[in-house]
């Protein structure tokens, strides 16, 4: 290999060409380049290598100097309600589970149009700029089409299904909705009605098949599901197994463990992937490692309520390690999007050295893995020519990137969202100098502020402040800064 750049006349010209990058390929060896490069030409990386061997290659039109920052894959995160996402703070604190459930039955049953499209603006611009290049929603958005203009506008892909599909009136959390009964017929009519967007595979926004999940649906209903999401090769996914007592009720219904009834019906294929599964006892786990279904883990919002109990093992550590695929997701907004790769690594460790997980291994799953339970492993997840330019470009100039001895750490553990300086999806520049390229952020800010105030009122959630407040002159109660 010579260090001499040839004539830029025998390089070849690509799009955007990142240099003098700490890059994480996540390749099939995870190979990491202390100084290395990335050619893009239109929406596909065409080179990926030590910054030499691809500055002998090719020249950019544009180039971005890294500056010896983490270049990595964008994270994935694998489950995420966007009509949620304008509830943080909204709804009180100190509510109780149920009480927090109801909050969401009425907020999803007064959601309009305009409002997702604000949810999913906002959502999607703190994804980008926490260096998240897409999510897959978790079957709750009833505005499809203004989810998906709203995933273009910011840049990030996405993909959408069918809104709560369920038809046992099974489900103890969100009963009190009357946007979607518990109907057999509706959910079959509406079923793979989200995968036309996969006709064109250039497509940013693509659809998935997903029911409500944890003991919700019939058996009809959960086979017709998968089948459907299969014969389209798409994935289905669904919540299973959250809580403890979530996990009894769908047990008693059954009378059996879940995982091993949805073994027995043949549901587990390697297109599915079901979230949570907090409750996975060894005869279940069996199943789910022989099947090679993904299982998508929100450690965060599982630690929130207390879904498992606090110093219980987790079986996710274990069964990732046992070969089952994990990817991560926030599933809510209330703890901010880069919070679900540090909250894994913690949970992993909080009963001792048996399950704990090493910082790469949770970067896999918040890029690989996330991807393949997504279905879109070829295409994204990793840095590597061929597939879509998704990249996230970090800043190395700060305090938690020191004294940088090993930055994969410093990334996941440290510095997180904060130190994301571009992103790039699609090979398109969507957030540069940490802030988006494509819409006035300010814009996004006060429509998601307008449109959650007043939804909040109209359901009669308001924040409790446990200090006393005073509100400025001239202003009208609650008005977020
Ligand atoms: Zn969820």
């Amino acid at each position: 290999m010579s260090m001499q750049a040839p004539a830029v006349g025998a390089r070849e010209q690509c799009d955007l060409l990142i240099r003098n990058g700490y890059l994480i390929t996540m390749d099939g060896n995870r190979t990491v380049y202390a100084r290395g490069a990335v050619a893009v030409g239109g929406r596909l990386i065409v080179a990926v290598g030590s910054e030499p061997d691809v500055l002998a290659r090719y020249a950019g039109k544009r180039v971005i100097d890294a500056r010896g920052a983490p270049v990595h894959p964008g994270f994935v995160d694998a489950h995420y309600h966007i009509p949620n996402h304008l509830t943080r703070g909204v709804f009180p604190d100190a509510a109780t589970t149920k009480e927090y459930y109801l909050f969401y039955a009425r907020w999803y049953d007064q959601m309009d149009a305009e409002d997702e499209h604000a949810s999913g603006l906002a959502a999607g611009l703190e994804m980008l700029r926490n260096g998240v290049t897409c999510y897959m929603e978790g079957g709750t958005v009833f505005e499809t089409d203004a989810v998906a203009a709203a995933a273009e506008a910011v840049g990030i892909r996405a993909s959408l299904s069918e809104p709560f599909l369920w038809d046992t009136g099974q489900d103890a959390t969100l009963t009190n909705m009357t946007r979607s009964r518990p109907e057999t017929k509706r959910c079959l009519s509406q079923l793979g009605r989200e995968l036309r967007r996969n006709r064109s595979p250039e497509a940013l926004v693509r659809g998935h098949v997903c029911l409500f999940g944890s003991g919700s649906a019939s058996d009809e209903l959960v086979v017709a599901a998968t089948d459907v999401a299969e014969k389209n090769g798409a994935v289905f996914s669904q919540h299973q197994s959250t809580s403890v007592a979530g996990t009894a009720a769908h047990e008693a219904l059954l009378g059996r463990h879940p995982l091993v009834h949805f073994a027995e019906l043949g549901v587990l294929r390697p297109h599915c992937a079901y979230t949570h599964m907090n409750v996975i006892r060894e005869d279940e786990a069996e199943v789910v490692v022989r099947s090679g279904m993904s299982l998508i883990w929100c450690p965060a919002i599982s630690m929130n309520w207390g879904f498992l109990g606090s110093g219980r093992r987790r079986p996710q550590p274990d069964l990732y390690r046992r070969g089952v695929n994990v990817g991560l997701a926030a599933d809510v907004s209330k703890f901010g999007l880069d919070t679900s790769p540090l909250t894994a690594y913690l949970l992993s460790r909080d009963v001792g050295d048996a399950t704990q997980l090493a910082a790469e291994e949770v970067f896999e799953m918040a890029t690989v893995g996330s991807a393949r339970a997504m279905g879109i492993w070829d295409r994204i997840g990793s840095l590597e020519a061929g597939k879509c330019a998704d990249i996230v470009i970090r800043s190395a100039s700060l305090p938690e990137f020191q004294p940088g001895h090993y930055l994969v750490q410093n990334l996941l553990l440290a510095s997180r969202g904060k130190s994301v300086d571009t992103v790039i999806v699609d090979g398109q520049i969507v957030v540069r100098s940490g802030h988006s390229t494509r819409v006035d952020e300010g814009v996004v800010y006060d429509t998601a502020r307008r449109r959650a105030t007043d939804l909040g009122r109209r359901i009669g959630a308001a924040p409790v402040p446990r200090w006393p407040v005073v509100e400025a002159a001239g202003s009208a109660g609650m008005q977020a800064q």
